[in-house]
């Protein structure tokens, strides 16, 4: 079952000018139901690109990108491409960017509601994947009050709220200690084991890279098993 699939993807900043910048040049990579990958890359070798376009926030300008068995057209402008990204993704960065101004509980029930979910159902989601992380005593808090170990794991029940297909990490535990880090980590492994998901995370932390499905590397715009 495959969640994700990327074929020669490619791309191109600043296309046809003195200063363009090849950074994708035939990605090839297939995520299936249940994987947990780590991505593997040095800065500045295009990971957050990758992430960007296998989330379907940036095109393409070559290959093929196709979620849960659909084509997702690399054109800018298109409604399409947005429709599948609320549907299917989950996206959490090594900031947690919650909203500051809601509870924890808040912020994981206001992309359900967006949804089209029931307040009623969007609570009972929340307090389920709360405690799931083992943060089921801290919905009433505001990111502010949390720590922040226990902000991303916040953060990746957001991002799982709705079901996506995928579930995308740039770098979810950079800012963390390692003890902290490593409880992020359990809470990110208990999130995808339990659903169908298809997780994608960036790390330069080999050792939690090490406890994933697979690694793969980013190296001169292609990627490699690792
Ligand atoms: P990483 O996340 O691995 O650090 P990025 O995907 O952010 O790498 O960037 C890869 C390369 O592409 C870098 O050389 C970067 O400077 C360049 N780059 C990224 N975004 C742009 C952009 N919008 N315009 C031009 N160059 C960019
Ligand atoms: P660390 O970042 O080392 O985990 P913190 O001092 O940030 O530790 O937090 C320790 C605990 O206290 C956490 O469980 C956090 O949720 C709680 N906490 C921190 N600040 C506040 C606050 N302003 N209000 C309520 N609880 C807080």
């Amino acid at each position: 079952d495959v969640m994700l699939a990327l074929k020669g993807v490619e791309k191109v900043y600043n296309a046809g000018k003195p200063n363009a910048v090849e950074v994708l040049r035939g990605v090839d990579l297939e995520l299936k139901a249940g994987e947990l990958v780590a991505l593997v890359a040095p800065s500045g070798s295009g990971k957050s690109t990758l992430l960007h376009i296998a989330g379907l926030l940036d095109s393409a300008d070559g290959g093929d990108v196709a979620v849960g068995g659909e084509r997702v057209p690399q054109v800018k402008g298109e409604g399409k491409r947005t429709a599948l990204r609320r549907r299917d993704i989950g996206f959490v960065y090594q900031f947690h960017h919650l909203l500051p101004e809601f509870s924890a509980t808040e912020n994981i029930v206001l992309p359900q509601l967006a949804n089209g979910v029931s307040d009623r159902q969007a609570q009972a989601r929340a307090a389920e994947l709360l405690a799931l992380v083992g943060l089921e005593h801290r919905g009433a808090h505001r990111p502010a009050a949390l720590s922040g170990g226990e902000q991303q794991r916040v953060a990746f029940c957001r991002a799982v709220a709705n079901q996506p297909r995928i579930l995308l990490a740039d770098e979810p535990t950079g800012n963390l200690d390692p003890g902290t880090s490593d409880q992020v980590f359990e809470a990110l492994m208990t999130l995808v084991r339990g659903s169908g998901m298809a997780a994608l995370i960036a790390t330069h932390n080999l050792d939690l890279a090490a406890r994933m499905d697979r690694i793969v590397r980013l190296e001169a715009g292609r990627l490699v098993a690792g």
